[in-house]
């Protein structure tokens, strides 16, 4: 099955056809830390995704803190994301974006 190229990130519809300069990172191995990035994308379809077919997913870095994001050794080579790094919760950028609501 070839990889799904857009970002799974709610909302975000990124691809890295229409954005070679984006970088795109996997769902982690690890399982705790792959259920923080399911919560925090915000994308409940993926909760009923099995997880084989997570390892495929990917987030944009534009959910990442900058400081997560290890600068490339090499200029153009990929980048590489911390492994402690997870996107950023949709939820809780919501909910600052609109207020008390
Ligand atoms: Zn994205």
């Amino acid at each position: 099955m070839a990889d799904d190229p857009h970002c799974q990130y709610f909302d975000c519809f990124k691809t890295t056809t229409e954005n070679p300069e984006l970088s795109m990172f996997k769902f982690p191995i690890e399982e705790s830390m792959r259920n923080i990035w399911l919560h925090n994308s915000g994308n409940v379809k993926l909760l009923s995704f099995p997880k084989e077919e997570l390892f495929h997913k990917m987030i944009c870095e534009l959910h990442f803190r900058p400081e997560d994001i290890k600068k490339p050794k090499k200029k153009g080579s990929t980048k590489e994301l911390k492994v402690t790094a997870v996107p950023y919760d949709y939820n809780l950028e919501k909910s600052t974006a609109a207020g008390m609501k």
